[in-house]
């Protein structure tokens, strides 16, 4: 194959079939094996060029140079400048620490994100070596033929080979907003343009209806795609609003701490008469201890780990800021077929307008047979039998699969709803690849969820009634007939005879079965079906009969269903099923409440309602069934004036705006288009419903996760900060429990490890146990900042105090006598910061459960990284009471036995107090 140009574009759009294949060199087979891996070699990945990344470099200086990164170094530099070399390395330390943990959280969040990518990359279904096959749309290459489907994004420049009804979506190349028509029909003429060929379809533009079968002409940069842009479509990083409101805090925070570090240091001035450089140490020490440097990285590595847990419980996020919507999710608009139920269907029943069947038999072997009453019935000895299932044969897209080594049984590869007529078509009587031969298709009109349903046109022969046959929702097909067929004939179809198949479709319906109706056509003599329009032969049909297919609930959203009830999540069925059948799954699953009254709304309901009846419907038990995809968007925008948190659900190129309009877009991962995965925030890898209530579980455990992050760094402000207010309001008598090194030890040591523990807690069974978080709810709220203050942080503060004058009782020396200076002084210190450092080990251990007891196997146990960072802890503490060097450093000294009795005795019965309340919490609520 030679290189090709932009001028040959045109001359391959004016080629006949056969020799766009010769000068591709390629064939109606496909490449082989050998040839893809030589032109892989030579043309490399059909991939764009990525966005430029920031250097690792760049990233990494980033972290030391921030407003409050270059605070520290200032001060740390004046530190030395004054001659307090430790507390200059102290500090910088602080700011070097943080700035590596931040910059290897910030590498960690990157690295989810960008496994994330890789997940959600396009696959392109190809013809090789005459095998249908799945692969990345990154190995494509030049000659390869491609099967498009409605709703797929066009993964290189293509000429069509054949196409059903066309339209793509080429404003993305173009502008050009509304869908263009396109065929495979050679191009004769001349153009300036080459998005004008009609035969050529263009990478990074989407099919919007219809299908199509093409040659992939250029890929890559290659693409008149590639030409103009030089970006793919990635994971998005921008900060969630939970990024912004942290960063915001960060400021807030810092600037409190700044104007607590001037009042200190005028106090220190004023009342203890310091000198200044003193002053403005003591001053220094407090605002870098308040400062909560290391916060949003930790955040960022929390959402980013929560994003990677949900990528395994089959949840996709697009962006880190769905994480939170996902928290606060209120209501779930879900789909029916597919993610409430397994979307694997069998043919049950079967009715045509002479008598009714049930078929024998289970999931898509074609083992069973079909039964009137007592008699089995063939397609052989039964005209109306074989009409009805031909129909249903013919108009099938799927194929069913003979065990082999991808699947152990009989499996559809398709849509199931079509799979299952074949199935049954076969248990009639029929060998469907003969049936198929005989009648090869002409045209085809694809289903769209609108119309409902579909028709193909085939070449009748002598053994079929019908040269047309459509399949879809019985009313819709319904009203396009006007006879039906009985004993060989059509017969007008009267108001009675509607009536009974009304009744036999509402009885299946009621029993939770999807119902399709099926119907032919007798067109005109030497009509040209490439001539046929939709409207001319879906009009005036000849009604066939009923299939009814039952396609079992999945077994986990029962469970899923009450879990969302008793996390006060509304979940609404949106489906294009009809109302009797939706209606039995949703009380069958239990997302509505049986004892209620239901409220079943249907499409064509919903277009006669005004927004205020929609609203009202909205607050009961409710369901959506023969909905048009357009349709959501107006349940989702109703629901979102009602101040509700919506996610919803959608696979098709119409559910797109819905999508879009949803604050969690959910696409399905299987059958959703690449249109519908674009729009939506989330894809699920298995299509499942009770996978969408987990990410909601994780959403809200990783908030109430950052909580009691926030929580833990809070509550050692107050013992740092009591004892320096302490020795300021007492003009000096009350030494200085903590000294400025201390605290930035506790700040440096102390806050970090367990703290990011805490990010990493599981989440708490009693999060689903809760109505949805309000998104006006700030992340510090007023239970926060009591929680961190007036108990755990003024208990650490007590107890450390107590320390202080414990050990300086144990030495002899009483208020107001108490050493300011030498081994003495040292070592009532060091026992303060030791009670600050025992505390915090409870503390974080309270931290880790709102309301659950920490004493369960499960409980204890479940966190590693909180127990490493408390021996780290511990062992910290050991080194600055007995490492000489350190000593020297931080001005402490060796400890008691009686302080370390002390010491001991500290976490356990703070911990018992804090089980006392998250009792009394759980009683109370
Ligand atoms: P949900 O919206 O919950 O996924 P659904 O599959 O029923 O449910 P649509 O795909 O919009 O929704 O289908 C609407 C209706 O069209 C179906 O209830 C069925 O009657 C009919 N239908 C579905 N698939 C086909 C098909 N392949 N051929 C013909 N008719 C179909």
């Amino acid at each position: 194959m030679r290189k090709i140009g932009n001028l040959e574009i045109e001359q391959i759009a004016k080629l006949a079939q056969n020799d766009v294949y010769q000068q591709l060199g390629t064939s109606s087979n496909g490449l082989d094996r050998a040839e893809v891996q030589k032109r892989q070699e030579k043309y490399g990945k059909n991939i764009l060029a990525k966005e430029k990344k920031t250097p690792l470099l760049i990233t990494f200086l980033q972290n030391f140079t921030s407003l409050m990164a270059v605070l520290l170094w200032v001060a740390g530099g004046i530190s030395f400048i004054a001659g307090l070399t430790e507390l200059g390395i102290a500090i910088w330390s602080v700011n070097l620490i943080n700035g590596l943990f931040s910059f290897w959280q910030e590498y960690q969040a990157s690295k989810a994100t960008a496994a994330l990518n890789e997940m959600l990359a396009e696959s392109s279904s190809v013809l090789r070596e005459g095998k249908q096959q799945d692969v990345p749309a990154e190995q494509l290459v030049p000659g390869d033929i491609v099967n498009l489907a409605e709703g797929a994004d066009i993964p290189a420049d293509i000429r069509l080979l054949s196409s059903n009804g066309l339209r793509v979506d080429q404003s993305t190349l173009t502008g050009e907003v509304d869908p263009i028509n396109k065929n495979a029909d050679p191009f004769t003429g001349q153009t300036d343009t080459v998005s004008e060929l009609k035969n050529f379809i263009f990478s990074g533009t989407s099919i919007i209806k219809g299908n199509a079968t093409g040659v992939v002409v250029k890929i890559g940069m290659k693409t008149s795609f590639g030409q103009i842009a030089s970006l793919t479509q990635n994971v998005q990083s921008e900060l969630s609003p939970l990024q912004k409101e942290l960063n915001v805090l960060t400021k807030q925070i810092s600037l409190l701490a700044i104007s607590i570090g001037a009042l200190f240091f005028l106090a220190a001035v004023f009342l203890v008469h310091y000198p200044l450089i003193k002053s403005f140490i003591f001053a220094l020490g407090m605002i870098v201890a308040f400062i909560p440097e290391g916060l949003l990285p930790t955040v960022t590595l929390s959402l980013a780990g929560a994003v990677s847990r949900m990528a395994q419980k089959n949840a996709l996020v697009k962006k880190l800021s769905s994480v939170e919507s996902l928290g606060s999710a209120s209501v779930i608009c879900s789909d029916k077929t597919g993610t409430l139920t397994q979307n694997q269907m069998t043919v049950l029943h079967l009715w045509t307008p002479l008598r009714s069947y049930h078929v024998t038999g289970q999931g898509y072997a074609p083992h069973g047979s079909i039964y009137d009453g007592p008699h089995q019935r063939s397609v052989k000895n039964d005209p109306e039998l074989a009409e009805l299932l031909a129909g249903g044969l013919l108009a099938d897209n799927a194929k069913i699969e003979e065990p082999n080594d991808k699947h152990s049984g009989y499996a559809c590869i398709g849509d199931p709803t079509e799979g299952c007529l074949e199935v049954a078509a076969q248990k009639g009587g029929f060998n469907s690849a003969a049936e198929r031969k005989q009648h090869p298709r002409q045209k085809e009109f694809p289903f769209d969820s609108d119309r409902k349903m579909m028709t193909v046109v085939i070449e009748k022969g002598q053994e079929r009634a019908f040269d047309s046959y459509t399949k879809g929702a019985p009313d819709n097909v319904l009203a396009k007939c006007s006879t039906y067929f009985s004993a060989g004939k059509s017969l007008p179809l009267t108001d009675s005879k509607k009536a009974e198949i009304n009744a036999a479709n509402d009885g299946y319906a009621k029993q939770g079965l999807r119902v399709l109706a099926v119907a032919g056509k007798i067109l005109p003599k030497d009509t040209k079906a490439s001539n046929l329009e939709e409207d001319q032969v879906e009009s005036e049909l000849t009604f066939l009969g009923l299939t009814a297919m039952y396609d079992p609930p999945r077994p986990e959203v029962k469970k899923a269903a009450a879990e969302c009830r008793k996390a006060k999540i509304k979940v609404i069925m949106v489906t294009g099923d009809n109302g009797l059948t939706a209606e039995t799954i949703a009380k069958r699953i239990g997302i509505v409440d049986r004892k209620k009254n239901v409220k079943v709304i249907t499409g064509a309901e919903l277009n006669k309602m005004n927004d205020n009846a929609l609203k009202d419907a909205l607050r009961g038990e409710i369901v959506f069934a023969r909905m048009a995809p357009e349709q959501k968007y107006r349940v989702v925008d109703n629901l979102q004036q009602m101040k509700q948190i919506v996610a919803v659900t959608g696979d098709g190129v119409n559910d797109a705006p819905a999508l879009k309009k949803a604050d969690i877009g959910v696409a399905m991962g299987k059958t959703g288009t690449d249109v519908a995965k674009e729009a939506a925030d989330m894809v699920l890898t298995d299509d499942n419903f009770a996978s969408i209530v987990a990410a909601i579980k994780e959403g809200r455990g990783v908030y109430s996760n950052i909580r009691k992050f926030l929580l833990y760094i809070l509550n050692s402000n107050l013992p740092e900060a009591i004892p320096s207010a302490l020795f300021l309001l007492s003009g000096g008598k009350i030494p200085l429990a903590l000294t400025v090194m201390e605290i930035l030890f506790i700040d440096l040591g102390t806050d970090m490890a367990p703290a990011l523990g805490l990010g990493r807690q599981a989440t708490e069974k009693e999060v689903m146990n809760q109505p949805p978080r309000s998104t006006k709810e700030h992340l510090i709220n007023k239970t926060v900042l009591l929680k961190a203050f007036t108990w755990y942080g003024a208990l650490a503060a007590l107890l450390s105090t107590v320390g202080f004058f414990l050990n300086n009782a144990f030495n002899g020396h009483y208020y107001p006598a108490l050493p300011t200076a030498g081994w003495d002084y040292r070592q009532a210190t060091t026992l303060a910061l030791g009670a600050v450092i025992f505390c915090q080990m409870a503390t974080v251990l309270n931290c880790r459960f709102d309301t659950e007891t920490l004493f369960t196997k499960q409980n204890f146990f479940s966190n590693s990284l909180v127990y490493t960072g408390i021996i780290l802890e511990g062992l910290l503490l050991l080194a600055l009471c007995y490492v000489p060097f350190l000593q020297e450093i931080f001005g402490t000294a060796r400890l008691l036995l009686s302080d370390w009795v002390f010491l001991f005795c500290l976490p356990l019965p703070l911990i018992l107090l804090d089980e006392l309340r998250k009792y009394l919490v759980r009683k109370n609520s």
